[in-house]
């Protein structure tokens, strides 16, 4: 309501008024959503899944390499959501010509494709990179890096086809970049250089998409408990070390796939409508500032 009130003014007095109320409702109404990375049951992906039906999206394909919990999360979702429709599909994320196909799927069950999340991701091999085998390096950039170039090519020309269902083109293409990303991370360099690229990649299509209505952006998260950090943190609790976990960290704990989920969703709808060509730390201000140590 201030903000309305604050908006009434502007558009009284002479200064034009420079912002509209983002439309109330579901945030995400209507919108057709494609998530990579959306078997694990930790996982960022699941967890954006649940946001996006909570929010009003009207379907979600739910695509992984592992399929082996996306039934079960598709139930779920439809015992919440009944209204959503929910596909799962089995594939590689960094496999052109599946990534092609749900893509051309989605615009021709509903005429549009609005949300493409390329969230699939690896950490790659734990080593020096002097002991790295090239192979794995190649890997790492191939599941983490690839996979965005292939969400990217075929999501943002299907973002443009205009439909009854979609009148004018628009779209946003989320990539899960990392603070890995912005700031190297000393545990892998093979991860830390992919998602560095993911970054680069999503700037780049950002310059490259302007003016069409689809917009990308970078989300880098910190240290979440996920599927992927699960050993860590099983090790840690074994060791009684958990707390040492999230002390480097502002907020003194790692994230949850939650909090990486909401700004998914953020950056999904159209209140990010100004947000293009970011990478959007969500790391509990990890990356903000060095350490203080004493
Ligand atoms: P997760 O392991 O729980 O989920 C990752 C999912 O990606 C898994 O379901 C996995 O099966 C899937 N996947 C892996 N390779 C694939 C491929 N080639 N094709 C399709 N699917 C594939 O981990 P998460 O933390 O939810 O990871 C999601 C994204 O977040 C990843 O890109 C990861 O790099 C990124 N990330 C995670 C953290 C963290 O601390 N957990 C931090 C920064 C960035």
């Amino acid at each position: 309501r201030r903000v309305q009130a604050i908006g009434n003014q502007l558009a009284d007095s002479s200064i034009p008024a420079v912002f509209k109320v983002a439309p109330s409702g579901p945030r995400v109404a209507g919108k057709v959503v494609i998530i990579t990375g959306a078997n694990s049951i930790l996982g960022i992906g699941r967890a954006s899944a649940h946001q996006f039906a909570e929010h009003g999206a009207r379907a979600i394909y739910m695509c992984d390499y592992d399929g082996s919990h996306l039934e079960a999360h598709k139930r779920e979702i439809n015992a919440l959501w009944p209204q959503v429709d929910v596909h799962t599909r089995q594939f590689d994320a960094a496999d052109e010509k599946a990534v092609k196909e749900v893509v051309d799927d989605a615009v021709k069950r509903y005429g549009r494709l609005d949300v493409f999340f390329a969230n699939a991701g690896i950490t790659g091999p734990h080593t020096l990179f002097t002991q790295m085998e090239a192979d794995d390096f190649m890997e790492t950039l191939r599941v983490n890096t690839l996979s965005v170039f292939l969400a990217a090519k075929h999501a943002a020309p299907a973002m443009q086809i205009t439909s009854a269902a979609k009148p004018s083109p628009s779209g946003s293409i989320i990539a899960t970049a990392s603070v890995a990303g912005l700031r190297s991370n000393a545990g892998s360099s093979a991860y830390s250089a992919s998602k560095a690229a993911v970054i680069s990649l999503a700037q780049t299509a950002a310059f490259q998409l302007a003016g069409t209505g689809v917009r990308v952006n970078a989300l880098c998260p910190g240290l979440i408990e996920t599927g992927m950090t699960a050993p860590v943190f099983d090790t840690a609790r074994a060791r009684g070390t958990q707390g040492r976990i999230g002390q480097l960290n502002p907020l003194k704990r790692a994230g949850h796939a939650d909090e990486i989920a909401r700004v998914a969703l953020f950056l999904a709808s159209d209140e990010s409508s100004y947000v293009n060509g970011q990478a959007w730390a969500v790391d509990g201000g990890l990356s903000a500032g060095l350490p203080y140590v004493l």
